[in-house]
Order: C-alpha cells, then sequence, then structure tokens
C-alpha cells in the first residue's frame, strides 16, 4: 500500500518481521505486537500517518529509542510510529533556546550545547539511549533533578500532530505572572510532558538552556548504614535551604549492596570495607573554588553521626569524574544481567519508581525493608535519587513464586508511598507494568479528568493503547 500525503509525500507502512522485531521490545520484560512500523521525515509525515491511521480506526502507539522501562513505547497492536528520523536541533544562544527534533538522541544535544557554553540540565541515566520526545513524553529526570527539576521545567514548546491530521504549536507564556484560566491549563505545554503518547506525537520540543556551569566536584561519601546517609542527605538539605554549607545538585544513595557491585568493577576507587551505605554528590561552582567546596562537604561529614568522613573520595577533573560517573552507572547495569538470567525460571529484575516526601524517607525505607525481610527477598538493592525523596529499590527475583512475593511487596509499597504524599512513579512513567498502581496516585474523579483531556486531543481513542489507562 502506498497512501499520499498533500500529493507530494509518500509513504509507506514497514511490515517487514525483521525490521519489525526491534519494535516488539524496549528497556521492559513486555513484548510489543505491532502490525506496521511508521518513520516519519517531517512533522507533515506525521500528521498525514495519524490521519490515515485515524480513518481507518487503527491504533497507534508512539516511540523514540525504546528505552522505556514500563513498556510505553510497545504496541499491543496495530502502528508504531517512531520519531527517529525527525532528527536536527537548532540552538539560539542569544536567547538560550534551541528547537529539537523528536527524534535526537539526548546526550548528543546535550553535548553541542555544552560546546556553545550552554546547558541543558535534565540528566537521565538513559541519556545516550533516548531521545528528547520521549523525555518529554516520560517527563524524565535524573540525577541532577534535585537542583535542576524535571523534564517539564525545561520545556518551553512543543509541536504535536493529533488524529485529525493536523500539526500544532503548543507554546509557554512568558509572563510571570498569569491568572488566566485553570492554572494547570493555562498552556497545553505541561499536559503534553507525561502523556506517554497518548495524547499526540511530538515532532518538535522548544526547550530553555542555560549558562555551563563552570566547574563541578564530585564524590562518594561513606556511612556506616542506610539510614546515616539519609540522615546526612537531610543536613545536607537543610544547608542548602538556608544557603550556609554545602549546595548539592545531586545526592544519590547506594547501599551496602551497591557498594559490593562497585567493588567487582575493579576500579581504581577505593571504597571502604567498613561502609555500608554511600552517598554520591556532585556541587557546581566557579573555577578554583573547589577547595572551598571540599571544605563545605568535610565540615558536613565530619559533624554527621555515623558518617566516615575520612574516607570520603572526592572527583575534581573529568577523567576522575567520568570514573565515579561509570562505576556508579556499574550498578543498575550488573543488576540488570543478573534479573536477565533468571527468566528461564520466571524471575527477573524488579524495579520501583515510587518517590514520598524526604521527610519521610527514611522511616518508610525502614517499614519497606522489613517487608521484604518477611517475604524473604533478600536480593534487594537500594540506590538513587533520595535527595528528591525517591530511591530506586531493585529486586533480584529467581523464580515465579519469588515474584509473586516481590509484586505483592512493590503493591504495597505503592499503596503506602501515595498515602504519604508521594508517588507510583517519579520518572518513568505509567506505561502499562504500572497500570495496578494508578488507582493509589488518582481519584476516580482525577482520572475521569485526565481521560476527558485524552478525548479532546484523540477522540476516538487510537493513540498508545494500554498506556496510562487499561485498554478499552
Ligand atoms: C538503563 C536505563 C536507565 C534509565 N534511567 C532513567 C533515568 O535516570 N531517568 C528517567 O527518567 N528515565 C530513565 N530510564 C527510562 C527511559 O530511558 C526514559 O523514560 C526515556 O525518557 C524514554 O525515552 P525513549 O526515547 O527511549 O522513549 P520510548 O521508550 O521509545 O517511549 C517512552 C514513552 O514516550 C512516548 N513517546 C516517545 N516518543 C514520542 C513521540 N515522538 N511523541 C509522543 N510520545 C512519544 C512513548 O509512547 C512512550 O510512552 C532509563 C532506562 C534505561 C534502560
Amino acid at each position: 500500500m502506498v497512501l499520499k500525503s498533500d500529493g507530494s509525500v509518500q509513504w509507506r507502512p514497514v511490515t517487514d518481521p525483521a525490521i519489525l522485531e526491534a519494535y516488539r521490545h524496549d528497556a521492559s520484560p513486555l513484548q510489543g505486537d505491532p502490525e506496521a512500523l511508521l518513520r516519519p521525515a517531517s512533522a507533515l509525515e506525521a500528521a498525514d500517518q495519524l490521519r490515515e491511521a485515524c480513518s481507518r480506526n487503527i491504533a497507534v502507539t508512539p516511540c523514540g529509542l525504546r528505552s522505556s522501562t514500563t513498556g510505553a513505547g510497545l504496541a499491543p497492536h496495530g502502528w508504531v510510529q517512531s520519531c527517529e528520523k525527525l532528527v536536527g536541533w537548532e540552538v539560539d544562544v542569544e536567547r538560550r533556546r534551541a528547537v529539537v527534533g523528536a527524534g535526537v538522541v539526548l546526550r548528543e544535544f546535550k553535548d553541542d550545547v555544552e560546546e556553545q557554553g550552554l546547558f541543558y540540565p535534565p540528566d537521565p541515566t538513559s541519556e545516550r539511549e533516548c531521545s528528547l520526545a520521549g523525555t518529554v513524553a516520560c517527563d524524565a529526570s535524573g540525577a541532577r533533578t534535585y537542583r535542576y527539576g524535571a523534564t517539564h521545567r525545561w520545556v518551553t514548546g512543543v509541536e504535536v500532530a493529533l488524529p485529525d491530521g493536523s500539526l500544532q504549536w503548543f507554546r509557554r507564556r512568558s509572563v510571570d505572572k498569569d491568572a488566566a484560566g485553570y492554572s494547570g491549563m493555562r498552556d497545553l505545554v505541561g499536559l503534553l510532558c507525561g502523556s506517554e503518547g497518548t495524547l499526540g506525537f511530538i515532532t518538535k520540543v522548544e526547550v530553555r538552556l542555560i549558562d555551563r556551569p563552570p566547574a563541578y566536584t564530585s564524590g562518594l561519601a561513606f556511612f556506616g548504614d542506610v539510614f546515616s546517609a539519609l540522615a546526612f542527605v537531610g543536613l545536607a538539605r537543610e544547608q542548602d535551604r538556608r544557603g550556609d554549607g554545602v549546595k548539592p545538585r545531586c545526592l544519590e544513595l547506594l547501599d551496602a549492596g551497591c557498594l559490593e557491585i562497585m567493588r567487582a568493577q575493579g576500579s581504581g576507587v577505593t571504597l571502604p570495607a567498613g561502609a555500608g551505605a554511600a552517598i554520591y554528590f556532585e556541587q557546581e561552582h566557579a573555577v578554583d573554588a573547589d577547595e572551598a567546596v571540599l571544605m563545605a562537604w568535610w565540615t558536613a561529614l565530619e559533624g554527621s553521626p555515623g558518617a566516615l568522613a575520612e574516607d570520603t573520595v572526592v572527583a575534581t577533573d573529568p577523567a576522575r569524574q567520568e570514573e565515579l560517573r561509570l562505576l556508579r552507572h556499574a550498578v543498575p547495569a550488573t543488576l540488570n544481567e543478573e534479573g536477565r538470567s533468571h527468566a528461564a525460571q520466571g524471575g527477573r529484575k524488579i524495579s520501583t519508581d515510587w518517590a514520598v516526601p524526604f521527610e519521610r524517607l527514611a522511616p518508610l525505607v525502614a517499614t519497606f525493608d522489613g517487608w521484604l525481610a518477611d517475604a524473604g527477598i533478600d536480593r534487594a538493592f537500594r540506590y538513587g535519587h533520595v535527595g528528591n525523596g525517591h530511591p530506586h529499590y531493585n529486586l533480584i527475583v529467581r523464580d515465579a513464586a519469588e515474584r509473586a512475593r516481590a509484586d505483592a511487596v512493590v503493591k504495597r509499597m505503592c499503596e503506602v508511598a501515595c498515602a504519604e504524599g508521594g508517588t507510583i512513579t517519579a520518572e518513568h512513567g505509567v506505561g502499562k507494568i504500572k497500570l495496578p498502581y494508578v488507582r493509589y496516585r488518582f481519584s476516580p474523579l482525577e482520572l475521569e479528568a485526565m481521560k476527558a483531556v485524552k478525548r479532546v486531543f484523540d477522540p476516538t481513542g487510537i493513540l498508545a493503547p494500554g498506556n496510562l489507562f487499561p485498554a478499552s
């Protein structure tokens, strides 16, 4: 079948099973089953494809580079529409803005703006393997979200193709104050952030840039256990708030099991034998101000109970900073591999993404650890964004029975996290995997309001079936 767009653009859904195979998988354990693949080479072509799909009532699941851990970019049926060919970007250095193609690899864009003295802060660990549109659609975060907030804070405009075949730009207003209409809907950019493909196909994104920080220092601070590490994070947050002491841009936990994995990498970084946890930190500063920054961290650590201040590892030069970064990233990569090794017995890695207000984190970690011990889950690892009340629990389950017990604990964690004012997903999105927990996060009325919004964008419900809402 060859279809025409505007009398000039021709496109053809790809049905070659060898090509489709790659689009059946993402970073989740789920599998998609698309009948065809669309790879629009322009925004107009994307809009034309959606018009055609809508007229024939064919479901369309948008995807980026398929690094989702929740199966969000997998099409259960119908067409999968990839933005991978929508690449290229333009930077307006003067205005500190950039317009970026949906399919651009996040890290490639960031490297380019950094060469121009600018900075785009969102930093998901997957930045080398995810697209700009994917980060907007999932409202991605990273370690530096502690200082800079999630992706939506940096998005000033989104170009979207809709099922009626139209192409629309939504832009934020640039006023400091605005009292027109519902505050959550004063522009529709915010709706597209976290939409997970359910509202439209993102073709371009306009983002805000800032000056590249002149320098930063990173480090690993060690503690006797996770709870003294969390107490230190509380102290660091407090000093940051008061503007008196340390001023971190990230505060990331690594528990004893993670330190074990890091030791096994055989890097040149010394990880003290007595450490039961570490906090990875970064702080930006002026060139040559690293000594003052190190003194502030030293002072804070020395006064923090349970800290092994003498063992703190710091990195002020790029090579050493990269070494620390890679060491930290070895943790999820190693656990992914271990999870996969149990697939034949029905085992896998289960990763949580809930977050709670920081003040509630330590007591909940104690409670949740108790539940895991009671359920006999002995391969439980805690790491990640505790500065934002957002640790990832990675649970390695070796067979289907252990998996069922772990799933039951994760369900209770999500329920309690929401009851404590938190969320079921702080960065990976709901996708298909976290659907059972949505009812803890949203009331029936809130869910109806979101469904009503979806009906405005996608009246026949062809977009991203099974994401965010159960497939009808
Ligand atoms: C090793 C690893 C580490 C990770 N670390 C992080 C992390 O630190 N922080 C974090 O937030 N996430 C992380 N993730 C999850 C994932 O990388 C992010 O969610 C990322 O934003 C997904 O981008 P993608 O291009 O791969 O999108 P996909 O996986 O292809 O799709 C994800 C969602 O975006 C939608 N989407 C994609 N493109 C479009 C489009 N053009 N228009 C409309 N909707 C679209 C899809 O429908 C789907 O709902 C990690 C994943 C892995 C595998």
